[in-house]
């Protein structure tokens, strides 16, 4: 008989995470189940001005997704092609909520794979519920001190309102 090594499936779920939303948290728990070990890795995107820092945005999506064993989190500041690679993984998950995610990820994921053809993305669709969520409507509402209790976990909702506290209400940018 002969005994066959599998090759380890890893994904890799990039994002900014500012902060980690219910709607994220539907797609890591889906996308696990597809794969021996999910990669969610915290983009360190020096373009944008996020509320909360790559350390903290970790920090959280760790806290949220410690019920899940083969999850692990990350950060990183490379291309995100180079980084799929690094981490021998084959597969980028990407969730779509609307067309224009659809739009905008066709040519991200078109540009990744003449990069690194080894890397193939799959789109999981977002669940119904949350089609309407995104990290920065989850700061819009915390911004002025809103009810977060159907977008973020308990956890998450603290950390904004202590950012917000600590920043007198001026965080949001
Ligand atoms: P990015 O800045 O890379 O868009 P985000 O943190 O906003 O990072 O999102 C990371 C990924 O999660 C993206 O693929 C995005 O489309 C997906 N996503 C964000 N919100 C939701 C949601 N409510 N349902 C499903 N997917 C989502």
């Amino acid at each position: 008989m002969s005994l066959q090594i599998r090759e380890e499936r890893v994904a890799i779920y990039p994002g900014s995470f500012d902060p980690v939303t219910l709607g994220h948290i539907d797609i890591i728990e889906r996308a696990a189940k597809q794969f021996d070990r999910l990669v969610v890795a915290v983009l360190n995107n020096l373009s944008k001005n996020p509320l909360f820092s790559v350390e903290e945005r970790a920090d959280l999506l760790r806290q949220v997704t410690s019920h899940l064993p083969n999850v692990e989190i990350d950060s990183f500041r490379d291309l995100l092609a180079n980084y799929v690679r690094q981490k021998n993984a084959h597969v980028i998950v990407r969730g779509i909520r609307t067309v224009t995610d659809f739009e905008y990820e066709l040519q991200i994921a078109t540009i990744n794979s003449k990069l690194n053809s080894d890397a193939e993305t799959i789109f999981m669709m977002t669940n119904p519920k949350y089609s309407y969520l995104s990290s920065s409507v989850v700061k819009e509402i915390g911004h002025f001190d809103g009810d977060l209790t159907d977008f973020v976990t308990p956890e998450v909702e603290r950390a904004i309102r202590l950012k917000f506290s600590e920043s007198g209400g001026g965080a949001l940018k």
